[in-house]
């Protein structure tokens, strides 16, 4: 199969081109132009991998099955080398899908880890250069899967103390030298707009060509990360042997829209919930059939990998649904007027698989305080809770460990703010006698690379400085 352009399907790509070079000159996304069937019944004791690789094959991508299965050997290292997610029961009629137990704690994991080896694969013959901003979450996770890349560099570009301290420490003692980190003065939105800049600035990516790199990104615009996350879901609806209601916390959509992909591909999944914080674009979205941007501003949350206002996943799922004429009137409008408005019918259509609520901070922390009993729930997975139906099987997926946004958890169990983040997160642990990596602890204590803070204007010089070297 090959990769179609969601605002012109008449423009095919290999597999190999959507993911090494997944931007386009039309703002299009690759997306698959229906979805093969993959009508499995039950999982017939296939193990994690071997159910995946049966359900990558079912695409017939023209890549060799070596590829994929050596992505797949990655998940050797999550907790439990045979299985790298954790489904419990929490309730009657409630599942947890736990996506965090990879080597960063953040489901982020789940998709960069076979990602960072796929493309090492199929880019044997050139060298890259990865740029990615983040808030947090996604700049671990992006570093580990590079890391010692022989091909491969990775900048990382995130807001000086705009993430918490056990994220910039995991940033920062990470030593492979095909790794750069940039901590620079200003905000996430200050970080996302030098990436946005840089990645379409002309004379940057010649200087990079002469030095022999391609510029590229690993955000979820690139399909091979939807790929890897369709396989979760799909294997969550086998193992419960029942129709299921999946409940997504989102920012980009990149989660949910794998969820339905797996729908599509015949899972049996009946609603996919979408859980947003005061950030509520999304919400409105599935709920009144429009995406408008006028007037608004982001808005800090305590759930800050879901404070995004453009979730460019949306456009997939439009795709899919209205075909590639409608998904370029929608998109066109959206850039010139700020907003889009689906008709009657479409918003229907998409009412048919989704749902969608929205948390503020005081409800997300309300949650936190009243679902950590036998495992403890971060403040992305928190947003899920106000979306269950007690007459259905929900599963919800929970996307990051509370280790890592330990000042809020603080202060949503214990109502006050914390002094010192390392004893914060002991302190929580020994009173719900739960027990913390090593490897995070650990983190403290390590070795921290030599802390500069870059100004914008100057990252460009001092990352093509860096390539040199
Ligand atoms: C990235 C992230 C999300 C949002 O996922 P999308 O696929 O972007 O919708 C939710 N929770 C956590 C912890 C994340 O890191």
């Amino acid at each position: 199969m090959k990769l179609v352009r969601t605002r012109n399907s008449e423009i095919e790509v290999d597999f190999k081109e959507a993911v090494l070079n997944p931007s386009t000159d039309d703002n299009s996304l690759y997306a698959p132009k229906t979805l093969p069937k993959f009508n499995l019944k039950d999982l017939k004791n296939l193990s994690y991998k071997q159910f995946a690789l049966k359900l990558i094959q079912s695409f017939e991508f023209n890549v060799d099955d070596e590829v994929f299965k050596k992505a797949l050997d990655s998940y050797e290292n999550f907790d439990d080398k045979d299985c790298p997610i954790y489904i419990f029961k929490a309730s009657e009629n409630l599942y947890i899908n736990e996506l965090y137990h990879g080597p960063t704690r953040a489901f982020k994991d789940m998709a960069l880890q076979p990602f960072g080896v796929l493309l090492d694969e199929l880019s044997k013959d050139k060298k890259f250069l990865i740029l990615c901003a983040t808030s947090g979450d996604t700049g671990p996770a992006t570093l580990k899967a590079f890391e010692n890349k022989d091909n491969i560099k990775v900048v990382c570009i995130y807001p000086h103390l705009g993430t918490s301290e056990i994220q910039a420490l995991q940033m920062n003692t990470m030593q492979a030298k095909n790794l750069k980190v940039m901590p620079i003065s200003g905000d996430f939105d200050t970080a996302q707009n030098i990436l946005k800049i840089l990645l379409n600035d002309k004379n940057f990516s010649d200087s990079l060509s002469k030095l022999g790199y391609c510029l590229s990104v690993a955000n979820s615009v690139n399909f091979a990360r939807i790929l890897f996350q369709t396989i979760y879901h799909y294997y969550v609806s086998l193992k419960l042997n029942k129709t299921i209601d999946i409940i997504v916390p989102s920012g980009n959509f990149g989660n949910a829209l794998a969820a339905y992909y797996a729908k599509k591909m015949g899972a049996n999944i009946d609603k996919i919930k979408i859980a947003s914080n005061s950030n509520n674009i999304l919400s409105d979205f599935f709920t009144k059939g429009e995406y408008d941007l006028r007037g608004r501003m982001l808005i800090k949350t305590i759930s800050p990998a879901m404070d995004i206002l453009i979730s460019s996943n949306i456009e997939r799922l439009i795709f899919d649904k209205f075909g590639d004429k409608r998904c370029k009137e929608l998109f066109d409008s959206l850039k010139e007027y700020s907003f889009f408005q689906l008709k009657e019918d479409e918003l229907q259509a998409l009412k048919e698989d989704f749902e969608a609520d929205f948390c503020s901070d005081i409800e997300c922390k309300e949650y936190i305080k009243k679902f950590s009993i036998t495992s403890i729930i971060d403040p992305h997975t928190a947003t899920c809770f106000k979306l269950i139906d007690k007459n259905k099987t929900q599963v919800i997926c929970s996307t990051a460990e509370w280790t890592k946004f330990t000042p809020s958890m603080y202060e949503a169990l214990f109502g006050t703010s914390c002094h010192s983040e390392m004893e914060a997160m002991i302190d929580i642990a020994e009173r719900y006698e739960i027990g913390i990596k090593v490897d995070i602890l650990d983190l403290f204590d390590k070795k921290k690379n030599e802390l500069k803070i870059y100004e914008s204007k100057d990252l460009k010089d001092n990352i093509l400085e860096w390539i040199k070297k």
